[in-house]
């Protein structure tokens, strides 16, 4: 029989942990081996000895925390190439994130678990879609698990922006966005959507937008907003980190138009007490339905919940007889508040 996978993976203190293969999926505190899903911080933190991701994340990793912190040895694994780690078969299969970002799955004796990261189910111009796998345990995140979060088709939303930049052709849209696969993915969505103009960029946001045009994106011109005069900035759509558009910067702009880019602008209060006149609700995390209709595509009997509201989806699992269980690893998350 199949050893159980909670025999073989294990949550301790520095995060999950496969006993058998000695290694670390998105350890929390700097280990000698970890495998790491996508470069968010909470995910990727600095200081391992031995690190294992894709290309993508690696080339991030090493961009946002510099080569000698992105791991002392990095190795690159391909999108489901089979990798034996100490009798575990170990793959990596895209998990519709951001850029590179990929689900661990693990076999070991017949027993597979796989660990899926930050994921969502809409399609995203700049990453390879979730690609869901049958599985004994499923580890899943659940930032947005409650049913109010229901997340509106991307294009819709960018719809409504451009609405408004046509309504209010001699205001600035500034947009809040988080720099690591927000930010592409709004000018990728934008530039779907038919905007040919330029995108300006606060400076905080340039550095990861040339990791993806290295890599193969293309997201034609990307000025720097604190270059461009202000005449340049009339009827144009500047995007700026969250915390950025409400703040002094952005007074700079002609008579902003304040939106963030967020799941979180689901939450009505939320936007009005950061001072945003439009929300736009657009997320890199699966909704309410993204998350369950995945647990239930994976078939897993088992799913195990890393971190968010993993109450109510633990309820609904079980309520189709799915077994759940919260990790309760303490410190993922604090990223993605803002990258959300
Ligand atoms: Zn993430
Ligand atoms: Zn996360």
């Amino acid at each position: 029989m199949a050893p159980h996978p909670a025999t073989w993976l294990r949550s301790l203190p520095q995060g999950l942990y496969c006993e058998p293969g000695g290694f670390f999926i998105d350890p929390l505190r700097a280990v000698d081996r970890a495998v790491i899903t996508h470069a968010h911080s909470d995910h990727a933190r600095p200081g391992h000895r031995h690190v294992l991701a894709t290309r993508e994340t690696l080339a991030l990793m090493r961009a946002r925390m510099g080569a000698e912190r992105a791991g002392e040895a990095q190795q690159a694994l391909g999108w489901n190439e089979p990798l034996d780690m100490n009798g575990v078969e170990l793959r990596l299969l895209p998990a519709g994130h951001v850029l590179g970002s990929a689900q661990v799955v693990m076999n070991w004796r017949g027993s597979r678990v796989v660990v899926s990261g930050d994921y969502k189910r809409q399609p995203d111009p700049t990453c390879r879609g979730f690609e869901p796998t049958r599985c004994d345990v499923f580890v899943t995140e659940a930032t947005f698990a409650l049913p109010v979060f229901r997340h509106p088709p991307a294009g819709q939303e960018i719809a409504r922006l451009l609405a408004s930049v046509a309504l209010f052709p001699e205001r600035t849209h500034v947009v809040g966005c988080y720099a690591l696969g927000k930010c592409q993915r709004l000018i990728a969505l934008l530039r779907e959507a038919g905007w040919d103009r330029p995108i300006y960029l606060h400076g905080a946001l340039t550095p990861l937008c040339e990791v993806y045009t290295a890599l193969g994106q293309r997201f034609g011109e990307l000025p720097a907003a604190t270059a461009a005069a202000k005449q340049a900035l009339v009827g144009a759509i500047v995007l700026a980190p969250p915390g950025a558009v409400a703040d002094r910067w952005a007074r700079r702009l002609a008579d902003p138009v304040v939106a963030v880019a967020s799941g979180w602008m689901r939450v009505r209060q939320r936007a009005k007490s950061r001072g945003v006149e439009l929300p736009l609700v657009i997320s890199d995390h699966a909704d309410w339905d993204e998350l369950n209709m995945t647990i239930d595509e994976v078939a897993a009997p088992e799913v195990w919940v890393t971190h968010g509201q993993e109450d109510a989806l633990i309820h609904a699992a079980g309520l189709r007889g799915i077994k759940g269980r919260a990790l309760r690893l303490v410190g993922y998350g604090e990223e993605d508040e803002a990258a959300a």
